[in-house]
């Protein structure tokens, strides 16, 4: 790891990515898109969450740097990421807590080189002040794609949140009246009538230190979604800069030098793809929350279905019904470490993700051809499903057993869609359009494609020309 880049003459740019693993891995991949250009980085985050990310920038020249991290009422000491949290009831206590290291974060930017610009979260909000008391330009990122960034925007101009209609009737959007949407894709934080909470006061400062910033970064490709970034750029402010998938910043298949070094679930893909069996891999990203009920249905539904498959659970402490795992042995593999997503999802036997809709996970899919089962458990991702299923069709949605956006999924609604999936005319077409994004998203990112491009002009925009003025200066 390199140390805090001495040269001022260089561009240089700070990352300060959210304390959440789908918040930050992205923004990893950026900066390894910076240094390729040779650019100096420097990512802020702390103590607890500095080996993950010392880990993924490993045998980069990225200064990592960590500013301690508040201790708050209700957050065990040493909880600094949202995967930690002991519930997701904690959020907003969590992240307003951020707040408090404002003071640090400028200490920092004292010490550190010319900033030519920051890219920092939209739940950093604060970061703002310091980026204006700097004089550094800001780029706000959330993670999300300009779809449902969009569709956010119509539904409250709309008055959809607030509606008096049920919480599951659908109701067209004027912009994009083909786009039809309820109550329930919306998170209960922005659809509460009597806003005067935690939450709101959070949400809204982030509005609206967005709109104050310079750009939005997306972690998104034009050809996906051109619609949708075409809107974000024509009305609101700040421009949105497209510069993904991000995960394509980096991808050789990983080779072990030694069998006995491969992750037991890699091995097991490989047997499944000598033997020819298609494999579905379940996973619902690094937050879900999901009940003892629902878990024991998605147990009971894999195993009815007779499908192979990986299931990676986020917590060592979900159960599965007594003998599960012994019964579907062979054929079905759980899985409760950290894997890397991305090698599963690239691995030949994997033909179909059961997936929450996090939005790193449907680009990750996308960029393998893998598509998509949709089952959204919270934030936006309820959106990235209508996308997934309804804009994109690169996939179908899971059945719930009501027929609502949140209600539960009952095995046999799991069973349905996930065989219409591996084996129906849906499934197919699905396929055939994930395979053909797929192929965009990496013409995307090469020299010359979209992504490419915009990153190109982002730069020139903010070091380039930055970097003209500095030596102007020093000259003068
Ligand atoms: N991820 C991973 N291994 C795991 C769990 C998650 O690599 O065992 C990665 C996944 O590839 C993705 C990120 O963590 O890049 C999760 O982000 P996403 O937006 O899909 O969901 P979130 O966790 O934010 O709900």
């Amino acid at each position: 790891m390199g140390l805090i880049p001495s040269d001022g003459t260089r561009s240089h740019v700070l990352l300060f990515p959210f304390m959440s693993k789908g918040h930050t891995i992205p923004l990893l991949h950026f900066a390894k898109l910076l240094l390729r250009r040779s650019i100096s980085v420097t990512v802020v985050t702390t103590p607890a969450n500095h080996p993950f990310i010392t880990e993924f920038l490993k045998g980069t020249a990225a200064s990592v740097v960590t500013l301690l991290f508040p201790t708050v009422t209700n957050i065990p000491v040493g909880v600094e990421s949202t995967d930690k949290l002991p519930s997701m009831s904690l959020f907003y206590e969590f992240a307003s807590a951020t707040s408090a290291m404002q003071p640090q974060f400028e200490q920092l930017l004292q010490t550190l080189p010319r900033v030519n610009f920051m890219v920092t979260d939209g739940f950093l909000w604060w970061t703002l002040d310091s980026a204006t008391a700097f004089g550094i330009p800001r780029f706000v990122y959330y993670g999300m794609n300009c779809y449902s960034s969009s569709i956010c925007i119509e539904a409250m101009r709309k008055g959809i949140l607030n509606g008096s209609q049920p919480d599951n009737e659908l109701v067209a959007l004027t912009q994009f009246p083909w786009i039809r949407v309820c109550k329930e894709d919306f998170d209960p934080s922005f659809r509460d009538p009597n806003p005067n909470n935690d939450a709101h006061t959070f949400n809204m400062n982030s509005i609206s230190s967005t709109h104050r910033s310079h750009g939005m970064l997306f972690n998104s490709f034009y050809e996906l979604e051109s619609t949708f970034v075409d809107y974000v750029n024509a009305g609101a402010s700040p421009k949105g800069w497209c510069v993904g998938p991000l995960c394509l910043a980096e991808w050789t298949p990983k080779v072990y030098s030694d069998e006995g070094l491969k992750p037991r679930w890699v091995t097991w893909l490989d047997q499944k793809l000598e033997e020819k069996r298609r494999v579905v891999y379940v996973a619902f990203g690094s937050q879900a929350e999901i009940s003892v009920e629902q878990l024991k249905e998605i147990a009971l539904g894999l195993e009815e279905s007779e499908v192979s498959f990986v299931w990676v659970m986020r917590k060592e402490e979900w159960g599965v019904p007594d003998g599960f795992e012994e019964r579907v042995k062979g054929r079905g593999m759980v899985v409760r470490e950290w894997v890397d997503q991305r090698e599963i999802l690239m691995h030949g036997s994997v033909e179909l993700f059961v997936s929450h809709c996090g939005w790193n996970s449907v680009l990750e899919s996308v960029c393998a051809g893998v598509p998509i089962l949709a089952w959204p458990m919270m934030a936006e991702q309820y959106l990235n499903a209508r996308m997934v299923e309804e804009e994109v069709k690169v996939g179908l949605r899971v059945e719930t057993c009501d027929g609502s956006v949140r209600g539960f999924v009952k095995r046999e609604g799991l069973k349905k869609t996930m065989m219409e999936m591996m084996e129906g005319e849906k499934g197919r077409k699905a396929r055939e359009k994930v395979r053909e994004l797929a192929e965009k998203a990496k013409l995307a990112t090469q020299e010359g494609g979209s992504s490419w491009s915009t990153l190109e002009s982002l730069l020139n925009e903010t070091c380039a020309s930055q970097d003209k003025e500095w030596s102007y200066f020093k000259v003068s």
